[in-house]
C-alpha cells in the first residue's frame, strides 16, 4: 500500500491528509496590558552596542579619575610651594580672589590654642590618666605658666590681625572645629644637656593641611628661636596626641581641623628656659607661622586685618 503523501495542497497544518483542519477558534480578544503591571522589557540591545557603551563609560570614569588626581596633585604641589614661599618671604603682597571670597563667605579664620596641662584635674573620665600630668617644672618655672603666657600673647597678636581665637585647656570640647589648632607645650627631661624645639601633627595625618601647618610653624619657630631642631625626640605621645585623636576620644578636635603640637623648648635647659621666660618671643614666632600658613592656604591676608577689633567670639564657620 503506497504511503500517502504527508502534505497536499490545501492541507494546512495537518500531518494526515484528508483530515479536516479545524480552524483555531479565537475564544477571547487579546488581553490588554494591565497598566499596573511592570513595563515589558525592551528588546535587548545588540551585544556590540552594549560593549561600546560599557567601554565608553569605563573610558569616561578613567578620564575623570585621572583629571581629578592631576588637579588635586597640582593643587597640593602649588600649596606646597606657597607654604614654602610664605615661610621664606611672608604672605603675598595682595590677597588673591580665593582668599577674598573665603573671607567674605566664611568670615575670619578661627584658631584654637591649647594651653598644655591647664586644668588637668578636670579631665573627663575617658582622659582620667591626664589628671595627674600637670606638666614639666624646672628652675622655678612651671610649664603650664609658660604655655598659658605664650597662648595669651599669641592670642593678642592674632586678634589684632582679625583672627578669632579660642583658648582651651587639657580638655578639648568634643569635636571642636576650627581653621587650625596649636597645642602649646614645653618639655622637661632628666638629661640637662638636651634642648631644642620639636613639633608634630598626628600620624596618620588628619587632614592634608596638617603637613602645611607643621612646615609653616617649624620654619617660623626655628628661624626665631635660638635653639636646635630636636626632631629626633618627637615621641608617640606627640604623633598620637590625645586631643587630635578623634578616633579614640570624644574630647578631641574635629578631624577636619589642621592641628600641630609644639614643644617650645626644654625648661630643664637654662638657655631654652631663658628664651621662654619672655613669652612674647615664642608667641611672635608662632604668630608668623600661623599667619603665613593661613595666607598660603588662602584663608587670611594682612590686608583683611581691617576686621581687627570686630567680634572675637567663637562659633562661626571655621
Ligand atoms: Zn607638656
Amino acid at each position: 500500500m503506497p504511503r500517502p503523501p504527508r502534505y497536499q495542497v490545501g492541507d494546512v497544518g495537518s500531518a494526515y491528509p484528508g483530515t479536516p483542519v479545524a480552524p483555531t477558534p479565537r475564544t477571547a480578544p487579546l488581553p490588554r496590558r494591565d497598566p499596573a503591571a511592570p513595563p515589558q522589557r525592551a528588546a535587548p540591545r545588540p551585544p556590540w552596542r552594549r560593549r561600546a557603551t560599557r567601554l565608553a563609560a569605563l573610558a569616561l570614569a578613567v578620564m575623570a579619575v585621572v583629571a581629578t588626581t592631576a588637579a588635586a596633585g597640582r593643587h597640593a604641589a602649588a600649596t606646597d610651594l606657597r607654604v614654602a614661599r610664605a615661610a621664606q618671604v611672608g604672605p603675598p603682597a595682595w590677597p588673591g580672589p580665593v582668599t577674598l571670597l573665603r573671607g567674605l563667605l566664611a568670615g575670619p579664620p578661627t584658631v584654637v590654642l591649647q594651653v598644655g596641662h591647664l586644668d588637668a584635674a578636670d579631665a573627663p573620665d575617658e582622659l582620667a590618666a591626664l589628671r595627674t600630668r600637670t606638666g614639666a617644672s624646672a628652675g622655678g618655672v612651671d610649664e603650664v605658666a609658660v604655655n598659658a603666657a605664650v597662648a595669651d600673647a599669641l592670642a593678642a597678636r592674632l586678634r589684632a590681625d582679625g583672627v578669632r581665637v579660642r583658648i582651651v585647656g587639657t580638655t578639648v570640647p568634643p569635636n571642636l572645629r576650627a581653621t587650625l589648632a596649636l597645642a602649646l607645650h614645653a618639655d622637661g627631661v632628666q638629661d640637662a644637656n638636651r634642648r631644642g624645639y620639636k613639633s608634630a601633627h598626628a600620624i596618620p595625618t588628619r587632614t592634608r593641611r596638617d603637613p602645611w601647618l607643621l612646615a609653616s610653624i617649624d620654619a617660623a619657630y626655628l628661624d626665631a628661636a635660638p635653639m636646635p631642631h630636636d626632631a629626633v625626640n618627637v615621641s608617640p605621645a606627640m604623633t598620637r596626641y590625645y586631643a587630635f585623636a578623634h578616633d579614640r576620644f570624644r574630647h578631641a578636635l574635629h578631624p577636619g581641623t589642621a592641628a600641630v603640637i609644639v614643644e617650645m623648648g626644654y625648661l630643664t635647659h637654662p638657655a631654652d628656659r631663658a628664651w621662654l621666660a619672655a613669652p612674647d618671643r615664642p608667641a611672635a614666632a608662632l604668630h608668623d607661622g600661623v599667619t603665613r600658613y593661613l595666607a598660603a592656604v588662602a584663608r587670611w591676608h594682612p590686608a583683611l586685618a581691617w576686621r581687627a577689633g570686630g567680634p572675637t567670639s567663637f562659633g562661626g564657620v571655621p
